[in-house]
Order: structure tokens, then C-alpha cells, then sequence
């Protein structure tokens, strides 16, 4: 067997290089055979075939029109009546804002409304090739929890452990999540988990608004799929793109506001700490806490008879 003749720094070299640039796991189950380092590998070889396979089907056009006409259409927030909740004055939903122009115009929205159950966009997502993330990415995260749930939770972007499962939040992220809803008495069978990317940023890196633009009219159509009672945007992206907002989430969370995702029909959207921030400051867990309450006293206001 021949090995090429690295020397060990430059294999640290190498390995550096690839940390920086978000190749922190194995992508072969196995090292690559010898004679293949004279070449490198392209992506194509990696995905062994079944992408270009996808690749080869025809992609819907509105996908392909959504992708391109997201970044032309400026977003606009509509002011409407507030919404009578019971709750105090500062926590009540601000006026409902509408993301609904933010849509890719023309065909694009009209095919992604033709889309008309949760596995036909997951099955859409899985064959939109726009997206450079899918390349670099081991598995599409769809979703996670229960279909029928009332509260939708949407956080970011899968990291090395949901990229690797398919699955939001299966990471140390997603444990404290768990401890967070235990706080108020909730589990994962109360929620239904996705996130603003379905696809792992290499090296878990903050999405760039140009992905969370391509990627939003996928979002909108998902949660007008599931159709929840109320959001918890979970984290400073998650937050800022469902309120097409630039506050930060300090400025943001605690705060609900009613936004309609395009289909008229306004949905309550509760932002708060990500689960990954509160890991890094434990000192925050007292604001996410007092979130959490009211997304409890929320819940209990909508199902008094589901009560936990
Ligand atoms: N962080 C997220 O925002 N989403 C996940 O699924 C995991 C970690």
C-alpha cells in the first residue's frame, strides 16, 4: 500500500485547514483508498450519484423561482389591529406584522402553495439543489416532534449531531431544550421542532441572510403546513427572520407578536434564548425562564382542557 509522503506538519496543515473551513466530521465511513489522494475527491464523488440523480429530476420551478426572486422582493411589515389576549399589557402580541410580501412573487408562491402536506415540502426540500448547504451537509433536518402539536418551535440551523441523525436538536443543544420545557412541565410530545435551515452551515457557522432569504418561502409554507397555535422562535436568526426585524433577541425575546407568513391566518411568535446561548451563559437562564412561563400560560389558555 502507498501512502503519499506528508510529513506530520503538514498533516496538522491539512487538518487545520479543514477545521477551518467546517469539515469537523468524518464525511466516509472509512479512510479514502490510497490511490484516490492523487485526486481529490470532488463533491460528485462524495454523493456517490444520488444528488446528480436528484439533480436530474425536474426541480419544480417555483422552487428555482423562489431561490431567485427571494432577495429581489423587499419585506414589509403591515400594522393591524391587536389581538384581545388576556395578559399583561407588556407581554401582549404586538400588532400583527405580515411577512407575506417578503414571499417570492408570482409563480414561485403559487407553486409552493400547491404544496399541500408536510412530506411533500420535505419531499420539494430534498430535491431543491439551490442551496449550496445541501452539498456540504450529510442529511436534510425536516422536523421532529409531534404533527398535531400546538406550539411550533423554530431554532436556527442543525448542528454536527442533527446533521449526522437528520433530526433538530438530538445535540447538547437539544438536551437543554429538553430541561428548558421540563421547566414548565412540557416535553417533546407538546412540540413540533424544526428550524429557520434545514441544512448544517459548515462548521456551525451563522447562516448569511442570502441562505435564511433562499430558504424563508420554505419556511412560511412549513408553518402554514403545520399550522400551529403558537411559534417560540428559538435564538437571535430564528427571531429576527420570522419578525423580519434587525433587533437583536435581547431587544426581542418575552416580547409575542402576531405575524401572518402569508396565508392571512396571523400566528402568535414568541421569541427567546437559544438552548446553545443559555449552554455558553448560564447567568441568561432566568430571562428564558420567564419566557417560557408565558408561553406556558399561553398553552394553557388555548387547551385549558389539555392541561399537563
Ligand atoms: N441548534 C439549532 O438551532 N437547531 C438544531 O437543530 C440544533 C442546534
Amino acid at each position: 500500500m502507498t501512502t503519499p509522503d506528508f510529513s506530520r506538519d503538514d498533516l496538522i496543515a491539512q487538518l487545520s485547514w479543514q477545521l477551518e473551513n467546517g469539515i469537523d466530521c468524518a464525511l466516509l465511513d472509512s479512510p479514502a483508498r490510497p490511490d484516490s489522494w492523487q485526486k481529490p475527491l470532488t463533491i460528485d464523488a462524495i454523493l456517490s450519484g444520488s444528488a446528480q440523480k436528484r439533480a436530474a429530476q425536474k426541480i419544480p420551478q417555483a422552487v428555482i423561482q423562489a431561490q431567485t426572486q427571494a432577495n429581489d422582493t423587499p419585506s414589509q411589515v403591515k400594522e393591524a389591529p391587536a389581538p384581545a389576549y388576556d395578559m399583561p399589557a407588556d407581554r401582549m402580541p404586538s400588532p400583527v406584522a405580515s411577512t407575506s410580501k417578503a414571499q417570492p412573487a408570482g409563480t414561485a408562491t403559487k407553486d409552493l402553495d400547491s404544496i399541500t402536506s408536510l412530506e411533500a415540502l420535505k419531499e420539494a426540500l430534498s430535491q431543491f439543489e439551490g442551496c449550496a448547504l445541501k452539498r456540504t451537509a450529510t442529511n436534510l433536518v425536516f422536523s421532529d416532534g409531534a404533527r398535531d402539536a400546538r406550539i411550533m418551535l423554530i431554532g436556527e440551523a442543525p448542528g454536527r449531531d442533527e446533521d449526522r441523525m437528520g433530526l433538530p436538536f438530538v445535540g447538547e443543544a437539544g438536551k437543554m431544550l429538553d430541561k428548558m420545557l421540563a421547566t414548565i412541565g412540557l416535553d417533546r410530545s407538546h412540540v413540533y421542532i424544526t428550524n429557520l435551515l434545514p441544512w448544517r452551515p459548515p462548521g456551525n457557522r451563522t447562516p448569511t441572510s442570502e441562505e435564511t432569504q433562499m430558504l424563508l418561502p420554505f419556511l412560511k409554507r412549513h408553518i402554514q403546513l403545520k399550522n400551529p397555535d403558537v411559534i417560540l422562535a428559538l435564538g437571535g436568526s430564528s427571531a429576527k427572520s420570522l419578525l423580519d426585524t434587525s433587533l437583536g433577541i435581547l431587544k426581542l425575546r418575552g416580547k409575542m407578536q402576531e405575524i401572518d407568513f402569508g396565508d392571512g391566518q396571523p400566528v402568535p411568535v414568541l421569541p427567546t434564548l437559544h438552548p446553545a446561548y443559555l449552554l455558553r451563559s448560564p447567568a441568561q437562564k432566568k430571562l428564558a425562564f420567564t419566557d417560557l412561563l408565558q408561553l406556558r400560560a399561553f398553552y394553557d389558555r388555548l387547551s385549558p382542557t389539555q392541561g399537563t
